[in-house]
């Protein structure tokens, strides 16, 4: 008997470019082999899924998570942190070793909430600092290998205390070891705020991104003028280490409290040095401008942050829960910028993180979910929960809930 030419078939959904309904979609060895008009009927399958009319779309990406910091798998932890940054790092460092459930099992809690959500790619940062050494990392590590079936996850090795400020040298040696145990990124974190030393820092991180060939990623919360500081400095280092499209500053706080003029200017500045942007909508702090970075050609996407844990107890993991607290800060609501939102938590600027084959097309992984919506702007402003995810062409999740068993 002649083998299948699909290991399953969908049909019944709509996507979001349009089209006649009744397209189906044919998945082979964990990609999209085809997508196939309603006629002729195919029947050569191993398996046929009726998907209920459902609009389908392609694996949402979180481009700033921190996995290691997560409480989820835990009870309802009250919030016990004091509002200031540094304030915060020594209180971790006492209580996620002390917790009953490990990073690993934590983080892996996290990932298959992610994956509920349709989650396909995670770009999460991991502690390195001189208490935890690797330990974050190495449960982070271990979360990921758990859940390689269900979700890809990009690993940036974070100096949270600090670098010149939590040793210098022994700790960019840290930085380097965590690149050289699986993670896939240098991070850095407000030169001037945290470590008062910028030359030390970025020369440091830099030399280790160069070093390794991986790319950069840096926590820049500094406000106003000193944060605009600390980006000239970043875009200094970017062009002497070659390393323009793998550079991207989380959060940006100072884009959104300078003068108008000065935004255009560094938005332009970080375009032709080929720095991305990453943002989660941040309560109360300045806003980076989106839209104008995104028309001046800067790569911008979104991310969670911090997900019930030490930092925060708000948060879901939902990428488009995310996209629509953005689109409401930002006043987003005519719907081809709703559509540019959905195109910063899936495929366009999140080829800033170096995801490659991405997409509801042929020859592609078969990551993508479905979801009762009519269209994207209904799916994110009503983010309902998503019917079916798939990752790799594996049914991972249904009706919003991860199992194990799915
Ligand atoms: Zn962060």
């Amino acid at each position: 008997m002649a083998e299948a030419p699909y290991d399953t078939v969908l049909q019944n959904f709509h996507m979001a470019d349009g089209g006649p309904p009744g397209w189906r979609l044919a998945l082979k060895n964990g990609r999209i082999a085809a997508i196939l008009p309603v006629d002729p009927p195919t029947s050569q399958a191993g398996q046929s899924l009726e998907l209920g009319g459902d609009l389908l779309l392609p694996g949402l990406v979180d481009g700033h998570m921190h996995l290691d910091k997560t409480l989820f798998g835990l009870p309802w932890t009250p919030h016990a942190a004091e509002p200031f940054r540094m304030s915060r790092i020594a209180p971790d460092a006492k209580l996620l070793p002390s917790l009953p459930l490990d990073t690993a099992g934590r983080a892996g809690a996290l990932i298959g909430r992610c994956v509920a959500h349709g989650k396909a790619h995670i770009r999460t940062h991991a502690d390195i600092t001189p208490i935890f050494g690797l330990s974050a990392l190495e449960g982070v590590l271990a979360a990921r290998e758990a859940h390689r079936a269900a979700a890809t996850v990009q690993i940036v090795a974070f100096p949270q205390a600090g670098v010149m400020r939590a040793g210098g040298k022994p700790m960019l040696d840290l930085l380097d070891a965590a690149i050289g145990a699986g993670a896939e990124l240098v991070g850095g974190i407000d030169p001037c705020e945290v470590d008062r030393d910028p030359r030390g820092q970025f020369d440091g991180i830099f030399a280790i991104a160069e070093k390794r060939g991986v790319g950069v990623d840096i926590h820049l919360h500094e406000p106003g003028e000193l944060g605009l500081f600390s980006l000239l400095e970043i875009r200094g280092r970017v062009g002497a280490h070659g390393m323009a499209g793998r550079a991207t500053i989380s959060h940006g706080f100072c884009l959104g409290a300078i003068a108008e003029s000065k935004q255009k200017a560094a938005a332009e500045m970080m375009a032709s040095c080929g720095v991305a942007l990453v943002t989660h909508g941040a309560g109360s702090a300045t806003m980076p401008p989106l839209m104008l970075l995104r028309r001046v050609g800067v790569r911008v996407f979104c991310g969670n942050d911090a997900v019930r844990d030490t930092w925060s107890p708000y948060g879901n993991a939902d990428m488009l829960e995310c996209a629509s607290v953005i689109g409401w800060r930002e006043d987003l609501c005519h719907d081809p910028l709703i559509l540019e939102l959905f195109s910063m938590v899936t495929s366009k600027d999140t080829a800033a993180l170096g995801i490659s084959d991405y997409g509801i097309a042929p020859g592609n992984p078969a990551h993508f979910f479905t979801i009762a919506a009519e269209n994207i702007p209904d799916a994110i402003g009503a983010h309902p929960p998503r019917k079916r995810v798939f990752h790799a062409g594996r049914l991972m999740a249904a009706d919003g809930i991860w199992s194990d068993a799915v």
